[in-house]
């Protein structure tokens, strides 16, 4: 296989990297995102052949299918260190039929119980690899220094993946009070000789403004590369390298599907998606254009559910929009960046920069009525309330015993809105575990926005998970979760928000390491 190179959405860098090029990079010069010249497409064999692979051997295929800049053995090592024993489940990603036509893609058996481990137990492996490479082939690029602003899930992923490997460091910013206790236990227990953790006397957006403003000083970045010789880069959710592995177990899961006799080879099958930056339902979207015999794209948003709107309108606006919180937090986003690719793939580089400056200067853009129809072809979106997705755990759990997080629960109720004749796929994000104290009100059938009992206030997080395992017998809590009341916290400083704030922490942790 060739390596394949790349071009961006909004048709502004000439360079044409390879794979290993845009994993470094990230964005494209003048805010595009990379995508694929050429895409593969696998047969019908070719895909229910997964059925009989490891889930490592199943990545590695998609990767060089793909035109991956790495070995066939090079890419076989790293998929068998991404996808070895830190997963719970053998299979990685295993398909369970919860009922009759309904299936659950279990994205959640890795080392921080979410999804994003999907992407970021692959992508740094992926991402010192390629700096190993650029370095060896004269290229000026130094290690890097990972810096991360979470709101509880994404930080803790990143600190597990990046954990340890060559090149590369991280330092991860978290809202000080902002995220849960157990959020908080697992990035202050975090291990690894190349990890930082700070809480940031603010909130969220403050965290992250903080941080995109370090990034944006010129000045920091000449210090860091000349006292350190470290280049910052953010690892995020846009980066070709985190999509990737996202594509494969969509394959893995049709094939899985196949095996189990849920659907006759070349069948359709629908996806159901709890959509918040768009990546992980793109995904789906490549399989679909790579082969999978997929059917429906469905889009599920929760309240803050502009995605579903522009789905069903084809304008996209944020202007008057207000950020809402909900019991599903990894999907509270206002602009999901990684529509822009499907835009590309629709419509073009040139309408995309058109939209993108429309959306950066008003806020709101419309595509045209062919690209809205084309998106109407492959999607359908809806979206699901607060006191919906909590009354969906309790009403699935006590129908088939099948206890779901939050954001799994927002895409089985759309699935069961929009469900056609062929089975559908659920993508479940998170284990239950990871949102205990919003599935404590599911079973309890305590309102979201309702006052805790005096009893259940005094819990913590992890009492809660005790009293959900009692409210629903023989669940089980990760051990990686379960263990971490007994692991020492090695980090618990915390800093001032600002610019200022963010560089000082970096530079004490850097003086330290
Ligand atoms: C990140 C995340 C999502 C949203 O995924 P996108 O790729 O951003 O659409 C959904 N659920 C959980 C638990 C997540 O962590």
């Amino acid at each position: 296989m060739r390596p394949v190179s790349y071009t961006d959405t909004r048709g502004l860098d000439p360079s044409r990297p390879s794979f290993s090029g845009v994993v470094v990079r990230g964005i494209a010069p003048g805010g595009g995102l990379y995508v694929p010249e050429h895409l593969p497409s696998f047969t019908l064999r070719e895909v229910v052949a997964f059925s009989g692979m490891p889930y490592w051997q199943r990545a590695a295929v998609v990767f060089e299918r793909f035109g991956v800049d790495f070995g066939r053995e090079h890419v076989d090592a790293l998929m068998r260190t991404a996808y070895g024993p830190q997963w719970s489940d053998e299979r990685v990603a295993p398909v369970v039929e919860v009922v009759a036509g309904m299936h659950v893609l279990e994205l959640w058996h890795g080392p921080t119980s979410a999804f994003k481990d999907m992407a970021l137990q692959c992508m740094p492996l992926f991402f010192s690899a390629a700096v190993d490479k650029l370095q060896a082939e004269g290229d000026a690029t130094g290690d890097h220094l990972v810096l991360v602003a979470t709101s509880g899930d994404t930080g803790k992923a990143a600190l597990e993946g990046f954990a340890d490997r060559e090149h590369t460091s991280i330092v991860v910013f978290y809202p000080d009070g902002g995220v849960s206790d157990i959020q908080r236990l697992q990035m202050a227990t975090q291990r690894g000789e190349n990890v930082g953790v700070f809480g940031v006397r603010g909130n969220f957006d403050d965290c992250q403004a903080a941080v995109k403003a370090a990034f944006n000083d010129d000045e920091f970045a000449r210090e860091l590369q000349e006292k350190h010789g470290l280049r910052l880069t953010s690892a995020n959710s846009i980066n070709w390298g985190r999509l990737l592995p996202q594509i494969a177990y969509y394959v893995s899961a049709y094939a899985d599907m196949v095996g189990t006799g849920a659907v006759k080879p070349g069948d359709r099958m629908d996806v159901c998606v709890p959509t918040g930056n768009f990546g992980n339902i793109l995904g789906a979207y490549y399989a679909r254009l790579a082969g999978v015999p997929i059917g429906r794209l469905l889009c599920a948003s929760n309240e803050n559910n502009v995605l579903a709107d522009f789905i069903a309108t084809g304008t996209y606006d944020i202007s008057g929009r207000a950020f809402v919180t909900t019991p599903s937090p990894s999907m509270d986003i206002l602009i999901s960046s990684n529509l822009e690719r499907l835009l590309y793939h629709l419509a073009g580089a040139e309408a995309v920069r058109g939209w993108m400056a429309e959306l950066a200067e008003k806020r709101t853009f419309t595509v045209d009525r062919d690209t809205f129809a084309a998106v109407r072809a492959r999607f359908l979106g809806d979206w699901v309330s607060n006191e919906e997705s909590l009354a969906t755990i309790k009403r699935v759990y006590d129908e088939s015993g099948y206890l779901m997080d939050p954001h799994t629960a927002v895409a089985w109720e759309v699935a069961e809105r929009l469900r056609g004749d062929c089975p559908v796929l659920v993508v479940s994000t998170a284990h239950w575990a990871k949102f205990g104290a919003d599935v404590h009100r599911a079973l309890t059938q305590t309102a979201y926005d309702a006052r805790l009992s005096e009893d259940a206030a005094r819990l913590t997080g992890f009492e809660l998970l005790a009293e959900v395992r009692r409210l629903a017998p023989g669940k089980r809590v990760p051990e990686p979760l379960a263990e971490l009341t007994s692991l020492p916290e090695r980090f618990g400083e915390v800093v001032d928000a600002g610019r200022d704030g963010i560089e000082d922490a970096v530079r004490t942790w850097l003086s330290r390491s």
